[in-house]
């Protein structure tokens, strides 16, 4: 007997990054930041601490006009929400009727599948690229007149490989301006190539094209979690008619004003595991790995059955990587500690 409607009864459970117990194991499965919370963050959240009974800004005020400075656009663009994750079920749940389809490349972030059925819609995976990109050429072949949605992902998670405005820009000229198109952006600090998508840019030329950003990456903030859409103003309305009332907690949105007025410290993080991961892929290079670029905070190896062997070898060099059975290993690129680890396990691997 259950109370849930039969297509939730069996979703997919979130597999979320284990934490490790012993102190010497370095967590690499959940593209956390391997960095203590910003200080200018620290101070502002403990400055708040004592007005724990009061509720929240509803609107979100500071923190939305913070972002729209930060972007060069309106607070009418700006919505705010309990990390992109959440904006991203409240958003499909107000458009998905029975019998609506959302078409998402796959694999790809696994909270998508499960935000759609949780909407009452169906999803149509497309699988990506060899290159691990996105296929928006398969993609626009599985829009039919069911779909009331597509999500994109670039970078994409896991896969790493992230699409050029180009690409991207000629997608968003075909798709059918009455479908909503969401560029889920969470890595795009930390894209280093030509061309790379510019979002913002697309939300203002195509109405239909919004914009998701996240302060659970870059920013170090996974724990408080806030994120934010960034789109046409009156579908941002649309968006905020849907929002949880108080949704986004007063330590959130403190946490996130602060950590845009610690821009430049953010910025010399993401340049740290830039680098790191530029390191990293020259070793891995060296021993034929040979995944796609990646433009996020973690590696793909496109193992296939071997998955689950690679994952062992990680473990015994006390990483915990996360596990994609018969598809593939994701690892973050944290300190330098854990790319040796790394490293020696993909050597003890392909031995
Ligand atoms: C981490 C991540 C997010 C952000 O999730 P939050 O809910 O903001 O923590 C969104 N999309 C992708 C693909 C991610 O990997």
């Amino acid at each position: 007997m259950t109370y849930f409607r039969p297509d939730i009864a069996d979703l997919p459970a979130y597999v979320a990054g284990k934490n490790p117990e012993d102190p010497d194991v370095i967590k690499v499965s959940s593209n956390e930041m391997p960095f203590p919370t910003l200080p200018g963050v620290a101070a502002a959240v403990s400055g708040r601490i004592g007005q724990l009974g009061n509720y929240p800004d509803m609107g979100n005020t500071l923190l939305r006009e913070a972002i729209a400075a930060y972007h060069e656009t309106s607070v009418a663009n700006v919505v705010v929400g309990n990390g992109s994750t959440a904006l991203i079920e409240k958003f499909l749940t107000a458009v998905c009727t029975a019998g609506s389809e959302v078409v998402m490349p796959w694999r790809s972030f696994e909270a998508y599948p499960i935000a759609i059925r949780v909407a009452g819609g169906t999803p149509v995976p497309v699988p990506v690229r060899a290159d691990g990109k996105p296929d928006l050429a398969a993609m626009l072949d599985a829009i039919t007149h069911r779909t009331r949605a597509v999500m994109v992902c670039t970078p994409n998670n896991p896969t790493g490989a992230a699409l050029t405005h180009e690409e991207l820009h000629r997608f968003m000229r075909s798709v059918p301006s009455e479908i909503p198109v969401l560029i889920d952006e969470a890595y795009v600090d930390f894209v280093a190539m030509d061309n790379p998508v510019r979002g913002i840019e697309l939300t203002r030329e195509f109405p239909n094209a919004i914009s998701l950003r996240t302060f659970s990456k870059a920013y170090g903030l996974a724990g408080i979690r806030v994120g934010y859409a960034l789109g046409a103003a009156d579908v941002m309305a649309g968006f905020t008619k849907v929002a949880t009332p108080f949704g986004v907690n007063m330590l959130a949105q403190t946490a996130a004003v602060a950590a845009l007025q610690e821009r430049p410290a953010v910025d010399r993080r993401v340049a740290t595991i830039v680098k790191e991961r530029e390191k990293l892929v020259r070793a891995l290079r060296a021993l034929e790995w040979n995944g796609p670029e990646p433009q996020g905070n973690f590696v793909w190896f496109n193992l296939g059955e071997e998955a689950e062997r690679f994952a062992r070898f990680c473990a015994e060099e006390k990483i915990v990587v996360r596990t994609f059975a018969d598809e593939g290993v994701r690892v973050t690129v944290a300190e330098p500690q854990a790319s040796l680890r790394l490293v020696r396990a993909y050597k003890k691997f392909r031995a």
